[in-house]
């Protein structure tokens, strides 16, 4: 029901109709303007153009003004161009120039108001008198002009200008005709013009509507099309973007319900049985009750540790992280982790030697760097011989270039199954319970050396011990002053 509303509302709001509502809005009013143009302003225009015509005729006749002028056929042109009736007289009133262009229409040739237009330019201080008139037989509407040439007093003549102020009616028929073709026309070619312009725009859209419902669908290989216009493209490269991440993020959730739930199980396993074991056998038994919650606890620990790792590494490898680069220096960062394990030493009896000449300065994640430490410390005590030494040695092998040594004094690791241990999951001696591990420890420190750009790897020697090594890039700020060896 809601989901239907949803694509009724969807259709008035498509594209297609939208382009098209707007396109016929813009051919109507295209429409409109032609017509008032023509229909309303054709007739205004004209009237003012007509207007503007008399009063230059009656200029240039005032300026040439010589009967003799008048025979060149000048006037006659101009009379013609003008579509204009012109009569001049002379100061007794005998007519020295006669053009009669609108014939019958005329108000000025053969009619009786001559002298009543002439009479009324005298009256005139301008000499000059022009109105508006209509002609009875025809009830068209027309200029009259009438002027008195020279000086009122003693007039050397007289100007009658007659002009229609009505568009020649054959002239509007056929301009009507052509809107009307023009109109038609321009309705048909804007419906078919908006009709594939609809589809172009709508074109990429409906693509990418396609891909979206795929995806929504689960289809996370559903690739976004939007070539066509820049916006579309940007937001097919958008939507491809994060439905890449989606889809990143979804393999990732997989991938870690899986390998959670098959190795929660191990640890939840003996958990349950030792606890059954402490309900039904060894509950009285206080020696072998605390051995056995002991194990409860040691199971529990591994359970948090591979939680914590299993987050840091989906994290790390989904490229989600970002690392947060600041300046800090080695040297301290590994003499203070050093530090916090003075307890295991002199609980336990670990020899840890120490060796940093020069204090290096270098631009990393500080808490990621911290948990490279850390891991291969923590790998080193729990993995170092009978000694239970390890040495951590930072050496400076270029200007720029500082080495970071973890060794152990344990059993090595065999040189076959040195490629694997930085793998996930990877432990050489799955079956060891005593060294609490989860296998993904390398595995972060692989990640976060990588993604610093930092070189690592390991060398190892059967019986002897291994060597952990990462180089990081910085510079050399000095010496480093609390002391060379530190136990
Ligand atoms: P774990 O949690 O098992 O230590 P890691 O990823 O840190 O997981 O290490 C993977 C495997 O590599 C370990 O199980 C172990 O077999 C081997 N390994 C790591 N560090 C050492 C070391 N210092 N000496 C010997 N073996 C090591």
């Amino acid at each position: 029901m809601k989901k239907d509303k949803l694509i009724s509302k969807r259709h008035l709001k498509s594209v297609r109709i939208t382009v098209w509502i707007y396109f016929f809005i813009f051919i109507i009013s295209i429409l409109v303007l032609m017509w008032f143009t023509f229909s309303v302003s054709l007739e205004s225009n004209y009237k003012r153009m007509k207007i503007s015509n008399i009063f230059d005729v009656a200029n240039y006749i005032l300026t040439d003004w010589s009967a003799e002028e008048f025979t060149d056929g000048s006037l006659d042109k101009l009379a013609y161009d003008n579509d204009m009736c012109i009569l001049i007289q002379d100061a007794y009133g005998n007519v020295v120039y006669s053009c009669d262009m609108l014939a019958g229409n005329c108000l000025i040739h053969g009619r009786v108001g001559l002298n009543k237009y002439r009479a009324l330019a005298m009256e005139n201080p301008s000499g000059i008198y022009y109105s508006e008139e209509k002609n009875p037989r025809f009830n068209t509407e027309l200029m009259l002009f009438a002027m008195v040439l020279g000086d009122k007093s003693d007039p050397g003549g007289y100007i009658f200008l007659n002009t229609s102020l009505e568009p020649l009616n054959s002239t509007i028929g056929i301009i009507n005709r052509q809107i009307i073709i023009v109109s038609a026309m321009l309705l048909i070619l804007g419906l078919g013009i908006s009709y594939f312009l609809a589809r172009l725009i709508e074109t990429p859209i409906v693509r990418i509507i396609k891909s979206a419902k795929k995806f929504g669908e689960g289809d996370y290989s559903a690739k976004f099309d939007g070539h066509g216009y820049t916006e579309t493209e940007i937001l097919a490269d958008t939507l491809n973007y994060a439905a890449e991440e989606i889809s990143k993020v979804d393999s990732l959730r997989r991938d870690l319900i899986a390998n959670i739930s098959h190795d929660l199980r191990t640890p939840l396993t003996m958990v349950k049985a030792y606890a059954e074991m402490i309900r039904d056998l060894s509950g009285d038994n206080p020696e072998k009750r605390r051995e056995h919650i002991g194990i409860i606890i040691e199971e529990s620990d591994r359970l948090a540790a591979l939680v914590n790792d299993i987050l840091d590494l989906s994290k790390l490898e989904s490229g989600t992280t970002e690392l947060n680069y600041s300046s800090f220096s080695i040297t301290k960062k590994i003499h203070e982790i050093m530090g916090r394990y003075t307890l295991l030493s002199e609980q336990n009896g670990y020899k840890f030697f120490v060796t940093t000449k020069s204090d290096f300065v270098i631009e990393a994640d500080i808490i990621k760097m911290e948990q490279v430490l850390y891991n291969l410390i923590n790998n080193a005590i729990n993995y170092t011989g009978e000694n239970k030494t390890v040495y951590i040695t930072q050496l400076i092998k270029d200007d720029d270039t500082a080495r970071i040594e973890i060794t152990d004094t344990g059993k090595g690791i065999e040189p076959e199954l040195l490629p694997l241990i930085f793998d996930r999951y990877y432990r050489a001696e799955k079956s060891r319970r005593e060294v609490i591990g989860t296998g993904l420890g390398l595995s972060i420190v692989k990640q976060i050396l990588k993604q610093h750009n930092f070189k690592f790897g390991v060398r190892s020697e059967l019986e002897i011990g291994s060597t952990f090594w990462f180089e990081v890039k910085g510079k050399v700020v000095g010496e480093y002053k609390e002391g060379d060896d530190e136990e």
